[in-house]
């Protein structure tokens, strides 16, 4: 190894050790509340075998998420790490259905074990980019309550395909979700062709070395998934169903607990979880997960890669639906998103992008739709009031083959913020 290369990796290697062992601490929580309330409690600890998440930028946010968490040295009252997500609970929370009942919802994050005691501060944000609730407890590595699972045999898993060593790539897992024992080669043909569907796509056509790409093989005791529509319920690994919040196409699993053991030990960051349906559908959710139909048509893998573009890249939906009274995106607020904008903050968005003389907002050109980058009204499910850079994107319709030029830029940033120093 060349001498300067080598000095850089052991300056890297010093900024992780003197903090963290090579371990994963997984926090798991209870989240409750309605539509104005929130509670955030600590359900378990656990430690398993291994760090695979990022060894750089620790103790920085790269996209702010609907919540943070913050883990602080006791000693020092350094920051150590930091992590952002959201979640189905806060999307919850919007429906009428919270109007009129409390709920709780689960949810896991994974951090580098501290080798000692830390603060883990929780906290979720409105759609004004305030703090709404937060919850601060003690870690003391020591704990013996903290159950080590890390002599546990992991669920069969193998690679798909491997760009390098975990520590220099971006670890994501397919899920089997509904394959039973004699369906695992179907599902292991879709891990392929997704594989191939978001490599048709930059930047990820470019950077796909930077991923690792691991099939995880849960065996399910019946076949398929749960659709209510239909008076369909299977019992799957995860549990997971059509219909969340009563949206036909809206798939997803609400046992955040079960996906994360049924990951003890394994190499990961990031989930697609592969549901075996001919249903179309799915949902990605930032930092948390992305779960789509693996048996549609080929033209519709497309999905898979619509949504590892919210569960990965943090990019918001760039189309809109009309004119909700209670705006996700509120006028007086920049929305996190890095493709989106109500104008309240654009030079922190794609406005050095813009070609000179862009009006902003930018007026369609007659009825050519384009990927030249403007400020084009209508975006976040909304007509007035959020822009988007783009009339063309794989976040606004799903007949395009690209993401535009804003999202490859937010994409090639977060890659990098995972991968280099
Ligand atoms: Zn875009």
């Amino acid at each position: 190894m060349h001498l300067t290369l080598l000095s850089l990796c052991l300056s890297l290697a010093q900024a992780f050790a003197p903090s963290f062992a090579d371990s994963t601490l997984r926090l798991n929580y209870i989240f409750s509340g309605d539509n104005r309330t929130q509670h955030i409690a600590v359900d378990q600890l656990s430690k398993t075998a291994g760090w695979y998440g990022r060894r750089h930028h620790l103790a920085e946010l790269f996209l702010e998420g609907n919540g943070q968490l913050t883990m602080v040295d006791q000693a020092s009252g350094d920051t150590l790490y930091r992590h952002s997500f959201s979640t189905l609970f806060q999307e919850w929370q919007q429906t009428e259905e919270a109007r009129h009942v409390t709920k709780s919802f689960e949810n896991t994050f994974v951090v580098p074990l501290p080798k000692r005691p830390v603060d883990i501060v929780v906290q979720l944000t409105d759609n004004h980019r305030r703090v709404q609730s937060m919850l601060r407890h003690s870690v003391d590595p020591q704990d013996i309550l903290i159950r080590d699972r890390s002599s546990e045999t992991p669920t069969p898993w193998r690679y798909i395909r491997r760009g390098g060593d975990s520590k220099d790539c971006i670890d994501v897992a397919f899920v089997a979700e509904g394959f039973g024992d004699d369906q695992m080669e179907d599902f292991l043909a879709m891990c392929d062709s997704s594989v191939a569907a978001l490599s048709e796509h930059e930047p990820f056509r470019s950077m796909i070395d930077r991923f690792n790409f691991i099939a995880v093989m849960p065996v399910s005791r019946q076949n398929g998934v749960s659709i209510p529509h239909q008076g369909l319920w299977v019992d799957t690994p995860l549990a997971s169903s059509f219909d969340t919040f009563y949206s036909d196409r809206y798939l997803t699993t609400l046992h955040i607990k079960r996906l994360y053991d049924l990951m003890t030990n394994i190499p990961f960051e990031h989930f697609i979880i592969l549901a075996n349906t001919t249903e179309y559908g799915g949902g990605g959710i930032y930092n948390s997960y992305n779960m789509a139909s693996a048996k549609c048509p080929r033209s519709k893998l497309e999905v898979i890669v619509h949504e590892f573009g919210h569960s990965f890249g943090g990019l918001g939906d760039e189309y809109d639906y009309g004119n909700d009274p209670e705006p996700m995106y509120p006028a007086d607020t920049e929305p996190w998103e890095p493709n989106l904008t109500t104008l309240v903050d654009f030079d922190s968005k794609w406005k050095d992008m813009l070609s000179s003389g862009t009006a902003i907002p930018t007026v369609p050109d007659g009825k050519q739709l384009t990927t030249k980058v403007g400020v084009y009204e209508g975006g976040g499910y909304q007509q007035r009031g959020v822009y988007r850079p783009t009339q063309l994107c794989r976040m606004k319709v799903n007949e395009v083959h690209e993401f535009c030029p804003v999202c490859q830029r937010a994409l090639r940033r977060i890659i990098d913020f995972y991968t280099r120093p």
